[in-house]
């Protein structure tokens, strides 16, 4: 698998775009602001995206998203998602008001948009990769992925959450995981903000990552803009034998 960070932060700022990834080019993991670097042949090969939560940083794009694509599919764009994070769309951004219902377009029976509600646990099989939902605690009803390919490379995408009960023995039910994203949004300073946002700090993430089995490579997404260096020294002290690397647009991970 190619796993292509387009964009990461928790917000925007110079050089911040937020939370996008592309994997092989076939598949989206969330459409944030980190799509519109995409070049035009690279955002004609989307076919599905896979959504954490309804959030704007991570559903920012998926109105231009379709309007850029319409003329020139055969093949309906597939977004995957929570039935909650559905419903927001369609009730706030699919309504004729914000953006076109493209689920009616060209008509409502070969609609070149398609929503596919998805539950936690659940597993919905792409090519050679599987991609399984697991729940997270965040504001809103809320989602992580974990991704696994044919040849049993396998990496975790937690989205936004604070602390929870779900992704970890999910993550300890898998034989191999080779990297886990997750997010670190708030410096230990923010740690009531953090919590009512249903995010991690450091502290909590090192308490929580604590659960976790294996030695999978740790990479550390949505920072709020200005707060990285901030973030990623405190994450080092509080685990100094673990190797944090702070995600950046532009990575690229072969897994
Ligand atoms: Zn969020
Ligand atoms: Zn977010």
């Amino acid at each position: 698998m190619r796993l292509q960070v387009l964009g990461c932060s928790g917000g925007i700022g110079p050089g911040a775009k937020t939370t996008s990834l592309l994997l092989d080019g076939d598949i989206l993991i969330d459409a944030g602001t980190g799509i519109c670097d995409l070049e035009w042949d690279q955002l004609q090969g989307i076919r599905h995206v896979f959504l954490t939560h309804s959030h704007m940083d991570h559903v920012f794009g998926i109105p231009l998203l379709i309007d850029a694509l319409f003329v020139h599919l055969d093949t309906p764009l597939t977004i995957h998602a929570l039935p909650e994070t559905i419903e927001a769309l369609g009730a706030h951004i699919f309504n004729w008001s914000i953006w076109p219902d493209f689920r009616q377009l060209p008509e409502p029976e070969r609609s070149l948009l398609r929503f596919s509600p998805m539950a936690p646990g659940e597993v919905r099989t792409v090519g050679d990769r599987s991609i399984e939902m697991i729940e997270v605690q965040h504001a809103v009803p809320a989602a992580g992925f974990l991704v696994s390919d044919g040849e049993g490379a396998r990496f975790c995408f937690s989205g936004d959450t604070g602390v929870n009960d779900s992704l970890w023995p999910a993550l300890n039910r898998v034989d191999r995981l080779d990297l886990l994203i997750i997010e670190c949004a708030f410096a230990d300073e923010l740690a009531e903000l953090a919590g009512a946002a249903g995010h991690y700090v450091p502290a909590t993430l090192v308490t929580d990552l604590a659960r976790l089995d294996g030695d999978a490579r740790i990479a550390i997404t949505h920072i709020k803009p200005g707060q990285e260096e901030q973030i990623m020294a405190q994450l080092a002290e509080a685990a100094p034998w673990r190797g944090f690397h702070r995600l950046r647009a532009g990575d690229v991970f072969t897994l």
